[in-house]
């Protein structure tokens, strides 16, 4: 980490990389977890057969991500 200030704005860290960026942008980080066919019928129910949706979860933290981490990665944009 370098302590001079130098001219201030405009660079940020993202918080996914860790690189330095100045087109970082607010996301929430969204974890995908993609579920295992075994369990597509616990109680032997409901539901289509075979597809099982995929588990989104969306962390509350606000982040701060470069571009090709936006790109990369699953997030959701915040305003
Ligand atoms: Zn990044």
């Amino acid at each position: 980490m370098a302590t001079s200030a130098h001219s201030g704005a405009g660079h940020e860290t993202c918080g996914s990389c860790g690189a330095p960026s100045d087109d970082t942008a607010p996301v929430r980080r969204v974890y995908v977890t993609p579920q295992p066919p075994d369990l597509a019928g616990p109680d032997g129910g409901a539901g289509g057969a075979g597809s099982v949706p995929d588990r989104v979860e969306v962390i509350d933290e606000v982040e701060h991500w470069c571009f090709p981490c936006r790109s990369l990665y699953p997030h959701q944009p915040v305003d």
